[in-house]
């Protein structure tokens, strides 16, 4: 048989390949590229692609800014709006210093170190996200919070005006290898939710990724501006990204357990504890935007407590009705601005304490927590995630093993980010102020 990179180079050439575009994920998760000619295809897969790190968001110094790009095979796709006989493909890439070892402000690399720690117990984490978005209408060339539609709920055409967008958006991104799952209209206007099948934790990350810049080029040339933002519009339903998690083991599902309580397995309860013991910190990755705190309020299906249910939508984790294979633990906090790289780094550390660690989650909240008194939340003991960006960086500063886990380099990067945004945001002089005190003082 032939060796890997010619098979690889021979399908490129039979797709009428001319551009590559070299991807990678900076540290706020926004997606990078280098475009290079086909013809260098053989250089890039074989000794990778150097490039300038100095200008990428949470990278390196301006000293030490000679990287290299090394795609991964796996990840090669055609971008489906691009024309056939001119096509353009991507890879995803791992990044590398110039002395050849890997970059540890690579989202990808901490991602890919999580999982090792995982597999040393023969675990394999496995992630199904539930991307929800806005579809806005362009104004003048620019992005505006005008809806495109004023459906609601799983509603059908004609009040579904977006049925056709969301339609061609989901025929572009299968023909990119995405298995759909369900796609439905969610609560507020213009609000939607695409789904795609579950898969390992890496592969699920780079879908993210490529699902919404896939997503909002697809949106763009029908006029539309696809939002990721967690929480656009004030006073309706903010846009979340759950995700649905669970652990496997010797190519079973190790969450399943039928003589359980709950036919929940051990291994899934003490998942759930991890997640919880370490939920303050994991939001710090999940819900990475001053604007992702302004989602996790009572009252709009996002949480805002810790603590898990085995139904009710107002907890932080949720364990869906569905067993046997598909028995998995559903983890709200996460929004679309998240970078999946670490948030999912971060979730599965937690996990893998409570796993090793045998940590007990407490018992599970049947009622609408939104309803309970702060007295009633008290008793059960039950604490509230962090309610700005600032809290949560200090929540994940205060929590040794996840910042092991996302590495010296990347914390130091976050803080970084996180003191910069805050001090914009403390001292900016927001709408809001003006409203409620230039009249009155
Ligand atoms: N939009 C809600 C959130 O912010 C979720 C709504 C739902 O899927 N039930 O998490
Ligand atoms: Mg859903
Ligand atoms: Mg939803
Ligand atoms: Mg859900």
């Amino acid at each position: 048989s032939r060796d890997p990179t010619s098979a690889m180079l021979e399908r490129i050439e039979q797709d009428n390949v001319r551009f590559l575009r070299l991807q990678f994920t900076d540290l706020l998760g926004m997606p990078k590229n280098v475009a290079i000619p086909a013809k260098q295809a053989e250089k890039a897969l074989t000794g990778g692609i150097g490039f300038d790190g100095s200008s990428i968001e949470g990278f390196v110094r301006i000293e030490e800014s000679d990287m290299i790009l090394k795609p991964d095979p796996a990840t090669y796709t055609l971008l489906p709006w691009q024309p056939r006989e001119c096509a353009e493909a991507r890879f995803v890439c791992d990044v590398y210093k110039a002395n050849g070892s890997p970059f540890e402000g690579d989202p990808r690399y901490v991602l890919r170190k999580a999982l090792e720690d995982a597999a040393k117990d023969g675990y394999v984490f496995n992630t199904g996200p539930e991307l929800e978005f806005f579809l806005f209408k362009m104004v003048d060339g620019r992005p505006s919070t005008q809806f495109q539609d004023v459906g609601g709920y799983f509603d059908l055409a004609p009040t579904d005006l977006a049925e056709d967008v969301r339609r061609e958006i989901i025929l572009g991104l299968t023909e990119m290898g995405f298995e759909i799952e369900a796609s439905h209209h969610e609560v507020a206007e213009s609000q939607h939710e695409i789904d795609f099948k579950y898969s390992d934790a890496l592969h699920t990350a780079d879908s993210v990724i490529t699902f919404k810049f896939a997503t909002k080029t697809m949106a763009l040339m029908r006029g539309l501006h696809a939002c990721f933002m967690a929480k656009p519009i004030y006073g309706i339903c903010g846009s979340g990204m759950h995700v649905n998690c669970s652990l496997a083991k010797d190519g079973k599902n190790a969450f399943y357990d039928a003589d359980a309580p709950l036919q929940l397995s051990e291994t899934c309860m003490h998942f759930i504890g991890g997640l919880l013991k370490h939920a303050p910190a994991i939001t710090r990755s999940a819900n990475p935007t001053i604007n992702s705190y302004k989602r996790l309020v009572p009252g709009y299906e996002a949480p805002c407590y810790i603590c898990w249910s085995a139904s009710n939508r107002s907890t932080l984790v949720r364990v869906p009705a569905p067993r046997g294979n598909s028995t998995r633990v559903e983890f709200r906090s996460p929004d679309p601005t998240c970078n999946p790289y670490l948030a999912f780094a971060a979730m599965l550390t937690a996990g893998m304490d409570g796993v090793r660690n045998g940590i007990e989650p407490p018992a599970g909240v049947s009622q609408n927590i939104y309803h309970m008194t702060a007295a009633e939340r008290g008793r059960d003991g039950i604490a509230t995630l962090p309610g700005d960006l600032n809290e949560a960086h200090h929540a994940l500063l205060a929590d040794d093993l996840i910042c092991k886990a996302l590495g010296p380099h990347v914390v130091e990067a976050l803080t970084n980010v996180a003191n910069a945004e805050w001090d914009a945001y403390r001292t900016a002089v927001h709408p809001w102020e003006l409203d409620r005190y230039l009249a009155t003082y």
